[in-house]
């Protein structure tokens, strides 16, 4: 049964072709649908206290007011998606390396299948996946469905 399914978003164009493979699956198996956007600590090069990892995880972002807006309208746009297609959605926040707050994340909610971007913000295109993708299928045993940033472009 796939009852939960976990798209991780940096709110990036690439990750946005992975959010409609996911919500047509979610469709298809009458899902609920949990959108996570992680304030990168690696990709910042910060590192955040306990205080303010609790903040961000309750959705108070303080004075990281740039942060909260890619976080929020990068969650908002799944989570509307989401709606627009009669599913259910929630919006979860969290501060951390994001492969392993990902990893974590998934087993904390036991979701049924994971599905992500091939790239993301950054979009080095030499590299056949992006970090957190890879370290995500290194660091998890549930299923994830990595989404080609192709996907949708024409063959040629
Ligand atoms: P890199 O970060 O390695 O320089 P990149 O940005 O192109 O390369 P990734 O960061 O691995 O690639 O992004 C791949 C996918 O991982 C995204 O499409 C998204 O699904 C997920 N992802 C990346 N960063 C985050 C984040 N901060 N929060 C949630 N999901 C993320
Ligand atoms: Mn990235």
């Amino acid at each position: 049964m796939t009852e939960r399914i976990l798209i991780p978003t940096d709110g990036s164009a690439t990750a946005e072709v992975a959010v409609d493979k996911a919500l047509e699956l979610a469709e298809l198996y009458d899902a609920e649908v949990l959108a996570l956007y992680v304030v990168d600590t690696i990709a910042m090069d910060i590192s955040l206290g306990t205080e303010q990892v609790e903040r961000i995880r309750a959705g108070k972002f303080g004075e990281m007011e740039d942060l909260e807006d890619r976080a929020r309208s990068a969650t908002s746009r799944v989570a509307e998606k989401a709606r627009e297609r009669g599913l259910t959605a929630e919006e979860h926040f969290r501060g951390g390396r994001p492969h392993s707050v990902i990893a974590d994340f998934a087993e904390d909610f036991d979701v049924d299948l994971i599905v992500m971007g091939s790239h993301g913000r950054s979009g080095v295109k030499r590299a056949l996946l992006g970090s957190v993708t890879e370290r995500v299928l290194r660091s998890t045993h549930r299923p994830v469905l990595v989404v080609d940033e192709r996907e949708g472009e024409d063959d040629e």
